[in-house]
C-alpha cells in the first residue's frame, strides 16, 4: 500500500489554506467587535489578553505548523513480499539514508523478512533541495517487541529494540578451575555479572587468592531473561551455587520469604556477613594495615587501611549494604567514597578513577553493588584501592575483622527452606538433563 506523496501534500495544503482564511476572518471580526465595544483604556488590556489566550496561541501554532511543516507522517501497512529497502525507495527516501538506516536496523531485525499486515510508521522530512530524509521509524515486530529508529544530536541513526514482556529461563554452567575462577567461568560462557555475584557469595568464606587450587570445581544455576524470540536479554538471580575448595564441598541455596532473603548452606546456615573482606575481585593485597614507610611522604606512618593493587578500571564493590555519606574528592585520598553500614560500621574506598553512575551522597547501596573503579587519584604511586573499615569511630584492620557468621534458619523457616532446597535440587537435575 503506497501513498502518492505529491498529491497528498497538495491536498493537505489546499485544505489548510481554506481553514486559515476562515480562521483569520473570524479572529478579525471578533477582535474588531471587542475593540469597538470598550473604552480605549481597556482596549490594550483586552488585546494583550487575547494574544496571551491559550486557545489563540494554539490556533497560531496550528496554522503555523500546517503551512510550514516539512515533515510528513506515513502509516504503511506491510504487504506480502515487501522489504524495508523497497518501502523506503517507494517513498523516495534519500539513498544514503536507506543504506545507513538498514545497517543499523539489520542488527535488530531481518529487513527482508517483514511480517505481512504489520503497521510501519515513518516520519519523512522534505528538504529545500528536494531530497527526502528519513527522520523516524517505528515497527512492532511481535506482541512484545518494538523496533524504533531515531536520529541522535549528531544526526546519526540510532536503532532501539523495546521489549515489553520477558520470559524467564534457568541456565546452568559448570567448570573446573584451571587458573582462576573468573577465567574458567568466562571460558564456560558465564556472564560477567553472575561471576561477580558468585564470587561475592563465596568471598565471605573463601579467600580467592589463597584457598583456590587447580582443579577445584564450580556449578551455578541461575535465571536468565529472554525476549519472545528466545534471544538473551538479561540475567536474574543465582538459584544454586556449588564449589569444591581443596576437597571441601560447599553448596548454597537461594531462599526468600517476606522477611528475609539470602543464600544458605545445606544446614540452613547463611554464609553472608555484614561486610566483605575484599570489596574487589582479582586484586592483590599490596599493603596491609599497620606501620610502614609512606611511599610518597617518605616518613613512617601507620597505614590505617588495606591496599589492593589492581588494574585501573577494576570494579569496586560496596563491602556491605548501607548509605553513602560521601562520594567526592578528598585530597590525598583522591576520589573517595564513605559508606555507613549501621550504627557500628563504616567503610572508606580511596584513589578511585571514577564513581559508578548514580553513586552520590545519601544513595542507598547493596552489598556487592559496584560503586566505583580502581584508579590512582590523590597521593598514590600506582593504581590500587585503599580500603578502610571504621568500627565505632576507630579505624581497624579489615583483614582481621571477625564478624559474627550468618544466621541459621530455625522453626518454620527451616521447614520451608528444606522444601525449597528439594525443589531446587529437582530443578537442577532437570536443567542438567535438558542440557545434555
Ligand atoms: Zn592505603
Amino acid at each position: 500500500m503506497i501513498y502518492s506523496i505529491q498529491s497528498k501534500i497538495y491536498a493537505k495544503l489546499k485544505k489548510s489554506l481554506y481553514a486559515i482564511i476562515v480562521l483569520i476572518l473570524i479572529s478579525f471580526i471578533f477582535i474588531t467587535i471587542k475593540y469597538n465595544e470598550t473604552s480605549s483604556q481597556k482596549r490594550g488590556e483586552i488585546l494583550s489578553r487575547i494574544l496571551k489566550n491559550n486557545y489563540f496561541l494554539e490556533l497560531n501554532k496550528f496554522i503555523f505548523q500546517k503551512v510550514n511543516s516539512p515533515y510528513l507522517s506515513i502509516v504503511h501497512k506491510i504487504t506480502k513480499g515487501e522489504n524495508l529497502t523497497n518501502i523506503f525507495k517507494n517513498y523516495n527516501i534519500d539513498e544514503k539514508d536507506i543504506i545507513k538506516a538498514n545497517s543499523k536496523l539489520k542488527k535488530l531485525i531481518k529487513p527482508n523478512k517483514l511480517k505481512m499486515d504489520t503497521i510501519l510508521d515513518l516520519v519523512i522530512k522534505k528538504n529545500i533541495s528536494g531530497t527526502l530524509n528519513l527522520i523516524k521509524l517505528n515497527l512492532p515486530t511481535s506482541k512484545s517487541i518494538n523496533i524504533s529508529l531515531d536520529r541522535d544530536i549528531n544526526n546519526e541513526f540510532i536503532a532501539k529494540k523495546k521489549i515489553t514482556q520477558l520470559f524467564k529461563k534457568l541456565a546452568f554452567s559448570e567448570g573446573i578451575i584451571k587458573k582462576s575462577l573468573y577465567s574458567s567461568a568466562i571460558k564456560n560462557n558465564v556472564n560477567h555479572n553472575i561471576i561477580i555475584e558468585f564470587a561475592r557469595l563465596y568471598g565471605f568464606e573463601i579467600d580467592f587468592q589463597r584457598d583456590i587450587r587447580k582443579n577445584d570445581a564450580f556449578q551455578i544455576l541461575y535465571e536468565t531473561f529472554t525476549d519472545e524470540d528466545g534471544e538473551w536479554y538479561s540475567n536474574g538471580k543465582i538459584i544454586y551455587a556449588y564449589m569444591t575448595v581443596q576437597n571441601r564441598e560447599l553448596a548454597l541455596y537461594q531462599y526468600e520469604t517476606d522477611k528475609l532473603s539470602g543464600y544458605f548452606d545445606i544446614n540452613g546456615k547463611s554464609m553472608e556477613k555484614a561486610l566483605m573482606k575484599t570489596p574487589i575481585n582479582g586484586a592483590r593485597l599490596s599493603s596491609s594495615f599497620g606501620m610502614r614507610k609512606h611511599p610518597i611522604l617518605g616518613f613512617n606512618k601507620k597505614h590505617l587501611g588495606t591496599d589492593f593493587a589492581a588494574p585501573p578500571g577494576t570494579p569496586i564493590m560496596a563491602s556491605g549494604t548501607g548509605t553513602i555519606v560521601k562520594a567526592q574528592w578528598c585530597g590525598g585520598g583522591g576520589n573517595c567514597i564513605k559508606i555507613k553500614h549501621n550504627s557500628t560500621y563504616s567503610t572508606i574506598y580511596a584513589h578511585l578513577s571514577k564513581f559508578a553512575s548514580g553513586i552520590k551522597s545519601k544513595t542507598k547501596v547493596k552489598q556487592g553493588q559496584i560503586i566505583g573503579y580502581v584508579g590512582s587519584t590523590g597521593l598514590s604511586t600506582g593504581p590500587h584501592l585503599h580500603y578502610e573499615v571504621i568500627a565505632n569511630g576507630k579505624k581497624i584492620n579489615s583483614q582481621k575483622l571477625n564478624l559474627p557468621s550468618g544466621k541459621i534458619l530455625k522453626g518454620e523457616d527451616r521447614k520451608k527452606f528444606e522444601i525449597e532446597r528439594i525443589r531446587t535440587d529437582v530443578l537442577l537435575a532437570e536443567t542438567i538433563a535438558k542440557k545434555n
